[in-house]
């Protein structure tokens, strides 16, 4: 695992990311984007920069869950929860994440835990 800058709307997190999570991030532009990888889990993200703050931390953003949510936004696939990561200092949004799951690989859509 390699860390990585990955660029929200509102800053940048470095976050060590797997494979998976690289190939998701990487739009082809030359820069890698939060949106597209789901949600990172807080101890993987090691710094953030807040544009609002206009200065680099050294810990992670927090994590603020905007809504828990079953939406079947298209044939097969479920939005399962979607929130954003917030600057540790002014509280605004440094990126946005979503966590969709396909509804045939997943018997457990339904009974998914709140998180804390
Ligand atoms: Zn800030």
């Amino acid at each position: 695992m390699v860390e990585q800058t990955v660029h929200g709307s509102g800053g940048y997190v470095v976050a060590e990311l797997t494979e998976d999570q690289l190939k998701k991030a990487d739009l082809g532009v030359g820069k890698l984007f939060l949106a597209p990888i789901g949600k990172l889990e807080q101890e993987k993200m090691k710094k953030h920069f807040c544009k609002n703050c206009e200065s680099e931390f050294d810990s992670s953003p927090n994590i603020k869950l905007e809504e828990s949510t079953n939406e079947e936004v298209a044939d097969n696939l479920i939005l399962v929860e979607r929130g954003q990561y917030t600057c540790q200092k002014c509280d605004s949004i440094i990126g946005e994440y979503r966590v969709f799951q396909k509804k045939d690989e997943s018997s457990e859509v339904g009974n998914a835990k709140p998180m804390d």
